[in-house]
Order: C-alpha cells, then sequence, then structure tokens
C-alpha cells in the first residue's frame, strides 16, 4: 500500500471533505454523492451530515463502488461561547459507542426546537411549517433549519434559501430559537476516542469577538483538535489565506470541503474549490491509516 498512499501527503490532493446527504440536511443520497464527487475529479471524499453517522457504511460502499477513497465523518454542532460552532469529524469508526451516544444525545433537542420554531412562525401567520418542514426531512430525527428554509421556499414566502435566512430563522427574526448544542470538549472527545480527528469548520462563519475566536481555537487544541478547515464553501478568498495564516501560526493542519448541500441550493459543487496551498500541512497526513481504499 505504501506506493498508493505516498501521493496522500500532498497538499495538492483533490479532497473534499465536507458535505451533506439527505441523512442530515442535503437533498443527495450517499448514492448520488459519490459518483457526482467522482465526475468532479474528488480524489478523497468524506460524508459529514451534521449530528449523525446514519449514512456512513452506505457512503463508504458508494465510494469505493465508483473508485473514491473515503473517510468516514460527521458534523457536530456545539455550543461556544453562546455561538453555534461546527466541529467536523474525520476518520472515526463509525460504530463507536461513545460517539453513537454523543450525536444522538445532540440529536435529541431537535424535535422540541423544530416544534418551538413552528409555533413562532405561526405568530407570524406562516401555518403548518413543522408538517412542511418534516416532509423535506430525509431523516426525521435530524429535523433542521434547512428543512424549515424549503418550506418556505416551496409554499413562496421566500424566494430561495439565502433569502430565508436574511429574513427568518437567523437571530433576531421569527423562527429563530436558541438551542445549547453539545460541549466543545464533549464533541471533540466522542471524535478522538472513536479513532477520529477533529476539524474546526468554516471558522470565518463565527459571530464571536477575537477574544472569543482566540479562546475557541486555544480550548479546541487544548481538547485534542487538531484542524481547522481553511478552504471551504463558505469562505471568500481572502478569508482562505486568513485561515491559512492562522493555521501555520496556530502549528495546527488544514483541511478543505465544499459543504455541499443540494444542487439547487450550493453555490459551490463537490471538488470545486480551489486546493489547498503548498504550505499548509493537510489534514489527511494525520488519516492516511483510516482512509478506505477501493480494491
Ligand atoms: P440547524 O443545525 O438546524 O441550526 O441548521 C443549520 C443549517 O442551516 C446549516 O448547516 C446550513 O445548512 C443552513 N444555514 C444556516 N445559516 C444559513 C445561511 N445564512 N444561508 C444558508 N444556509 C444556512
Ligand atoms: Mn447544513
Ligand atoms: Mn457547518
Ligand atoms: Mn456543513
Amino acid at each position: 500500500m505504501a506506493a498508493m498512499t505516498r501521493p496522500h501527503a500532498s497538499a495538492l490532493l483533490n479532497a473534499d471533505l465536507h458535505c451533506h446527504s439527505v441523512v442530515s440536511d442535503g437533498t443527495l443520497t450517499p448514492e448520488q454523492l459519490a459518483p457526482r464527487a467522482k465526475a468532479n475529479g474528488v480524489e478523497l471524499w468524506a460524508l459529514t451530515d451534521h449530528d449523525e453517522v446514519g449514512g456512513q457504511h452506505r457512503a463508504r460502499q458508494a465510494a469505493l463502488a465508483v473508485g473514491l477513497p473515503y473517510l468516514t465523518g460527521t458534523e457536530i454542532s456545539v455550543t461556544f461561547a453562546s455561538v453555534t460552532v461546527h466541529i467536523v469529524g474525520l476518520g472515526f469508526d463509525p460504530d463507536h459507542p461513545g460517539l453513537l451516544q454523543g450525536l444522538a444525545s445532540t440529536r435529541g433537542g431537535r424535535d422540541a426546537r423544530a416544534l418551538e420554531m413552528a409555533q413562532q412562525l405561526e405568530r407570524v401567520g406562516i401555518r403548518g411549517s413543522y408538517d412542511g418542514a418534516l416532509k423535506h426531512a430525509g431523516n426525521p430525527a435530524l429535523i433542521s433549519r434547512t428543512h424549515f428554509a424549503r418550506f418556505l421556499v416551496e409554499t413562496g414566502v421566500c424566494s430561495d434559501t439565502h433569502d430565508v435566512f436574511r429574513r427568518y430563522l437567523t437571530e433576531g427574526k421569527p423562527g429563530y430559537v436558541p438551542h445549547r448544542w453539545a460541549r466543545l470538549g464533549d464533541a471533540v472527545r466522542w471524535i478522538r476516542e472513536a479513532g477520529g480527528v477533529a476539524v474546526l469548520a468554516h471558522p470565518a462563519r463565527y459571530d464571536h469577538s477575537p477574544t472569543a475566536e482566540y479562546a475557541l481555537f486555544s480550548e479546541f487544541k487544548a481538547h485534542g483538535g487538531q484542524a481547522v478547515e481553511v478552504v471551504t464553501g463558505s469562505h471568500s478568498a481572502a478569508e482562505y489565506l486568513t485561515y491559512a495564516d492562522m493555521a501555520q501560526e496556530i502549528n495546527i493542519l488544514a483541511s478543505r470541503g465544499s459543504d455541499f448541500h443540494s444542487p439547487n441550493e450550493s453555490h459551490t459543487d463537490l471538488g470545486a474549490l480551489p486546493l489547498l496551498e503548498g504550505r499548509l500541512t493537510p489534514v489527511w497526513t494525520a488519516l492516511d491509516d483510516r482512509i478506505h481504499w477501493p480494491h
């Protein structure tokens, strides 16, 4: 295997280590995503559904069937300094009981939150949003704001998902229900104990003060977090640079992923982002023995 694993030490690899399927809030199945990733030139892939690993065996099988190396993945919702933060886990054992229990407890509050969201929307005249959102959820245990967004677009209340999050479901807007997700230290621990690597997802998207951001990175590292997403669908080119510098400065591995959700909604397709800069050490250097190889 040594000869085959060698090229994967390079930053110049079209790795896409962040995307979603119908098992969370994506619109494609794992079986649809794998060939799409392959066709787009992805060379190493991970499906990272929110708070859920129910699609992992399917994704791995679908990837290997099209000759695509695969890493297990998930994206855990965390609350840090009153802000929702996402931690991607890669290369873990998808059947690890501690991880499964942690993810189940993180998902646990979603249904009650969704009912509250629907009550709020009802108060501004939008009826039936709980049932409407649930219809879009491929996994009823994973009802998310994205499913409400699809309902609001479908019923003509909003023109697209961008319009939804501008007018609804975000802080200060109808349909926003504050929620306490997992603790940072717990999320990192679940991933590590299952043999995986924890990655701080899309750091530019958090509404933290500079002090809180510094604390986030420090605590993430102190808990055993090893990587940060540098190139991701929701970062600008300037943000790639900011977090590439940050990764070097604090000596942390770099990750790359589209955060693709849907052909109709995502502006970044699987495998379509710029590669990581050669000066960075990619997260897959720490995951060489966790990659599932096609035969
Ligand atoms: P939830 O986990 O239920 O809070 O839903 C979060 C999901 O909503 C994210 O993973 C995104 O898919 C989506 N989302 C959140 N904010 C936005 C936004 N401003 N624009 C588009 N999608 C968003
Ligand atoms: Mn999402
Ligand atoms: Mn995210
Ligand atoms: Mn995501």
